[in-house]
Formats: C-alpha cells, sequence, structure tokens
C-alpha cells in the first residue's frame, strides 16, 4: 500500500498505515504530528503567547483580513466555532437568516433559535447552491446572515462573495462558516464584507481535531458590546477570548499542544502558498473524477459552478453495493464516506481537503475499487 506521509512516522510508532478520504478528518501533516511531539509548556508561558501572535497573524493571512482583526482558536471542534458566533453576535428576540441548503446550514438554524433568534430559513433544492436573489428577498430586518461556504453533506459551495455584497448593504451582519473552505478556497474576509468566520483545525489544514479557528471584524465586537443581555456562553465569550489572546491574561487552559500542531500545519500550508492548493484541490478532483467515471460515477451537483472542491460529492453508479463496499475498503485500510440523510446510499463523498488532495491516498483507492468492482 502506498504511504502517505505521516504513514511513514505513524508505522515507526507501531501503528498500521491507513488511507484516511472522508470529509474530515483528515490525514494530520507530518509537521504538525512532530510539533505534537513538543515537551509541554504552560498556557501562560511567553513561547506558548509568542506562538500565539504566529497563529493570529497566520490565521489573518488565511482569511484575508487586516493585521487589526481579531483571531483566535477556541478550544473545541468546527461545531463550537459555529455556535460561538450565535451566542456572542445575537440576543434573544434578533431575526438571523440562516440559508440551509444542508445539514450544516440547518445546525446554524438550530444553534441561532437555541439563541433565542428568530429563525429565517432560505433553502434551495438538495445538491443546489443557495440563490442569492432568496437572499436579497428575505433581507429585510434581519440583524445577522448566517450561510455555510462549502456544504459538506452535499458537496455544494455556496456564492458567499455575491450574498456578502447583498449583506453588507443592509447593516446586518454576516457569519460565515468556511470548515470545509478555509485554507484550500478563496476567502477574502475584509473584501467580502465577512464580520465572523470559523473553521476546524482538522479539515483543510490537517491539523488534530479540537480547535476552532475564528476571526472577528471590529463591527463584530460592536454589535458584541452593546449586547443588553449576557452572552450566554461564558466559555466561548468573545471579551474573555480576548483577555488571553490580546490581554494575555488567563481565561481558560487552553490545549497548548494542539497550538503547537495547529501552528506547524497552518505554516506549511502557507508555505505551500495558497492559490497553489487551491489549484491542488481542483487538478485532483479533475483527475479523480475522469478515474471513477468510467466505472458509472457521476457528479452529484449538476451546476459545476456550484461543486465544493474539497468535497467530491459523487452519485454511486446503478447497482453498486455502498455500506458493502465502503466495509470492504475500510478492511484494506481505506476510509470514505457515504452520503448523509437524504443522500444515504445514493452518494459518496470523497474528502480532497488538506494532505488528503494527494494522488498517492487516491491512487489506493483507484486500485481498491478496480478490484472489488470488476
Ligand atoms: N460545518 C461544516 C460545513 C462541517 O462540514 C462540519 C463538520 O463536518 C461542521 C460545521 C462541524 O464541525 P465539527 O464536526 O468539527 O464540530
Amino acid at each position: 500500500m502506498a504511504m502517505l506521509p505521516n504513514d511513514v512516522f505513524q508505522t515507526e510508532l507501531g501503528h498500521v498505515a491507513h488511507t484516511l478520504l472522508t470529509p474530515g478528518p483528515t490525514p494530520i501533516h507530518p509537521d504538525a504530528v512532530r510539533a505534537l511531539m513538543r515537551p509541554m509548556l504552560g498556557h501562560m508561558d511567553r513561547e506558548v503567547f509568542a506562538l500565539n501572535r504566529e497563529i493570529q497573524a497566520d490565521l489573518r493571512q488565511m482569511y484575508g483580513t487586516a493585521p487589526d482583526t481579531f483571531t483566535a482558536l477556541l478550544a473545541g471542534t468546527g461545531s463550537l466555532g459555529m455556535e460561538a458566533g450565535f451566542a456572542n453576535l445575537v440576543e434573544p428576540g434578533d431575526t438571523v437568516l440562516v440559508c440551509a441548503n444542508g445539514s450544516f446550514g440547518r445546525r446554524m438554524a438550530e444553534m441561532a433559535a437555541r439563541a433565542g433568534a428568530q429563525v429565517r430559513v432560505v433553502t434551495a433544492p438538495l445538491g443546489e447552491a443557495i440563490d442569492p436573489a432568496d437572499v436579497a428577498d428575505q433581507l429585510d430586518g434581519a440583524q445577522l446572515v448566517a450561510v455555510v461556504h462549502g456544504e459538506t453533506s452535499t458537496g455544494v459551495l455556496n456564492p458567499v462573495p455575491q450574498i456578502a455584497e447583498l449583506v453588507r448593504g443592509s447593516g446586518a451582519l454576516l457569519t460565515v462558516d468556511a470548515v470545509t473552505t478555509a485554507g484550500m478556497e478563496p476567502f477574502s474576509m475584509d473584501a467580502w464584507g465577512v464580520d465572523y468566520v470559523y473553521t476546524g483545525a482538522q479539515k483543510c489544514l490537517s491539523a488534530p481535531p479540537g480547535l476552532a479557528p475564528v476571526a472577528v471584524s471590529e463591527r463584530a465586537f460592536e454589535r458584541f458590546f452593546a449586547r443588553r443581555t449576557p452572552n450566554p456562553s461564558w466559555y466561548s465569550d468573545f471579551g474573555g477570548l480576548r483577555d488571553y489572546w490580546v490581554h494575555q491574561t488567563y481565561h481558560h487552559t487552553v490545549p497548548v499542544n494542539l497550538h503547537f500542531a495547529f501552528h506547524a500545519a497552518l505554516r506549511a500550508a502557507l508555505n505551500e502558498g495558497l492559490e497553489t492548493r487551491q489549484r491542488r484541490v481542483q487538478q485532483m478532483g479533475e483527475a479523480i473524477f475522469a478515474a471513477l467515471a468510467p466505472l458509472g460515477f457521476s457528479h452529484y451537483v449538476p451546476q459545476p459552478a456550484a461543486r465544493l472542491p474539497t468535497v467530491l460529492a459523487l452519485r454511486l453508479p446503478e447497482g453498486l453495493d455502498d455500506a458493502g463496499t465502503r466495509t470492504r475498503l475500510r478492511d484494506r485500510g481505506i476510509s470514505i464516506t457515504g452520503g448523509l440523510g437524504p443522500t444515504a446510499g445514493l452518494i459518496w463523498r470523497l474528502g480532497l481537503m488538506g494532505e488528503a488532495a494527494r494522488p498517492e491516498p487516491y491512487r489506493d483507492l483507484m486500485v481498491a475499487l478496480q478490484e472489488l468492482l470488476d
């Protein structure tokens, strides 16, 4: 079996190599694996604060925002990043417009409702992107608009720049879920006018799960400081996070070793170059599709512009045993993911984020599939 870069390291530790091609988590970047082995330091150590400042600067570069924008790592997964946005920026009775064309958009709507918002939902048929015209129709009176950039459940890329342009003139804040896009797809927080963005460390950056990198605009901070009611979430409170990340005072014990690993993974991404990574995922997606089309796979998302490059959603060939084939792949040390909810049994979702978007692991998959489907 071909080796992923970090498999070499893993086998040294006695583990069996594994080809992880799910839409997250992704194989951990070898630099991040090494960084995890660093001796532990305290969360208030000057070296950790210096590292945090580098992480903050690198996150600004990744999100496309100015040197004074607040960035931080939340100690939790992407869902904590999502929840923190609603907890900090929504007050009971606010109107929140959520673009929900898949599972993660629906999760946003659920969280906004739990934060006490009156939720308006803009939707689209499964496998299609949100139509900005539908957002325009429902925008009046909304205090916040929320949209998932890459809807992992269906492999759809939503038109965030067009939606942002509408929101900019409306007075509403804009929250974007960049969990499957940040670090691998173009993202311009300032140019687009995004007020709050988050991702998950385990996706396009190939760091271990457990951190949600966020960026918060000045406008979002103004809204936060003007709250009439306290933020119900103490843990993800923007003020508390600023205490630690800006003023270097204790808020909670950050997972220092995950910060080491995240720093290394993000540096590796920036050293490779964001545009190079965007080309890499595009080329990998095209090559994989060209190899799988003769076996009967077809694109699930009909509109090419709405296809999310980092999650290749493929309709299964007639008669293919979805669960059985994936189990036999897993027996050979290869993990891929099927559909979610209404797309279960209908599609496969192949992860092309971070270190998964490399030829070697996909060659393993092709060889195994050729044998299994013969
Ligand atoms: N948003 C999107 C688009 C996702 O794909 C995911 C996870 O797959 C999440 C949010 C939630 O992230 P996590 O599972 O890290 O909490």
